[in-house]
């Protein structure tokens, strides 16, 4: 399954968020396949979809399909030379597919702040420049081992020490690697290196309960979102001490303190929105009467492979998918309509699946 790392200074509301997160986690028997882990948060994706299908095919039960944070404590400036949890924090770090960086963006004077002031983007530049660090020591041994293996004369190390010399400039310029333009070759080539600073970055910007509802109208939040636009990254201001108590409310109790708050929607939700958007995954759905179920894909994959997420058996014995999209087979009312309307397709193996597709495999066993 794929992960984000919830990464930030000490005292910014990492732990309060990740509580957050484990709290409102989900149902565990409907994911048995995610891991069990005390630093891994697993959450349901938020997915209106869901219910409007459910409406149609009238199923025992619906599940929502999941992602996992991880929480990724102990990054402190020098922690690429070993301080803190040093080593042990980059080794995380580095399992994780997206990044989730926490600002603090609230001003509070009883919780101390590690360098002495609110300052989002001296933290966040702390924080980077601790990532890029280990990168360079990454790519400064790897340059050197495939400069030896250069000498057999195999084109391919040529390829790989000319664009890690490209990586190695843009981190000695302060950039992160992701700044740098590679070619999907050259992707491949460096994907087993696994730098940090190539993971895509969203920022959850860390704001005070009382401004929640009006975050953008922090100073704080505002040069946050100017940072991260530079950068082409997104900001979700979030309260993360807000998420904590929205986290033990269910139903009712939760749409009224919402409310009460000014708020459409919690935090958190948005944040798990962003990070899947953040990794360019999509969401395809089965829909039979045990169950309505959503399942997540990347962007590009085809027929065979997103059955493969639901069970190896699927892609391995693939035949056909039966596939209707979500507003056609909402529009139509029901699956009978759907294929009266001729909406309902077979796709073979080349079908690229798209976001809202419901999928109905075919396969031997
Ligand atoms: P971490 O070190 O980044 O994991 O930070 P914590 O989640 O432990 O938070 C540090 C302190 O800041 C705790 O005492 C939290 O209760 C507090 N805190 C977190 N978020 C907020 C917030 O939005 N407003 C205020 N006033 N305090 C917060």
């Amino acid at each position: 399954a794929l992960k984000a790392g919830i990464v930030g200074l000490p005292n910014v509301g990492k732990s309060t968020l990740f509580n957050a997160i484990t709290q409102a986690g989900a149902e565990s028997a409907n994911y048995p396949f995610c891991t069990i882990d005390p630093n891994v948060g697993v959450v349901e994706v938020p997915d209106e979809r869901l219910q409007k299908l459910a409406d149609i095919v009238t199923p025992n039960r619906i599940v929502p399909t999941a992602f996992e944070f991880v929480d990724i404590a102990g990054l402190v400036k020098g922690a690429s030379k070993g301080e803190g949890l040093g080593n042990k924090f980059l080794a995380h770090i580095r399992e994780v597919d997206a990044i989730v960086h926490v600002v603090r963006c609230f001003e509070d004077e009883n919780i101390t702040h590690v360098a002495g002031k609110v300052d989002p983007i001296g933290d966040i530049e702390t924080i980077n420049l601790e990532l890029i660090l280990a990168d360079v020591e990454s790519v400064e041994k790897r340059v050197e081992r495939s400069r030896k293996n250069m000498k057999g004369g195999d084109k391919k190390y040529a390829q790989e020490v000319e664009c890690l010399e490209r990586i190695k400039e843009a981190l000695y310029n302060d950039k992160p690697a992701r700044s740098v333009e590679l070619s999907d070759e050259e992707r491949v080539l460096l994907r087993d290196l696994h730098l940090i600073t190539m993971k895509p970055v969203l920022f959850a910007a860390n704001v005070s309960e009382a401004e929640v509802a009006n975050a953008d109208d922090n100073p704080h939040v505002q040069k946050v979102k100017e940072y991260a636009a530079a950068e082409g990254a997104e900001v979700v201001p979030i309260s993360a001490k807000v998420e904590a108590e929205i986290a033990e409310l269910e139903g009712e109790d939760k749409q009224m303190f919402l409310e009460e708050l000014g708020l459409q929607e919690s935090g958190l939700n948005r944040l798990i929105r962003a990070a899947y958007k953040l990794l360019g995954l999509n969401t395809y759905f089965t829909a039979g009467v045990q169950e309505v179920r959503a399942w997540t894909i990347r962007r590009g994959m085809k027929a065979p492979q997103a059955a493969g997420v639901i069970h190896s058996d699927f892609e391995r014995g693939f035949i056909r998918a039966e596939v209707v999209a979500y507003e056609d087979l909402v529009s139509a009312g029901s699956m009978n309509a759907a294929r009266e309307k001729g909406q309902l397709r077979l796709e073979g193996k080349d079908y690229v699946v798209q976001d809202g597709d419901v999928m109905h495999f075919r396969f031997n066993v």
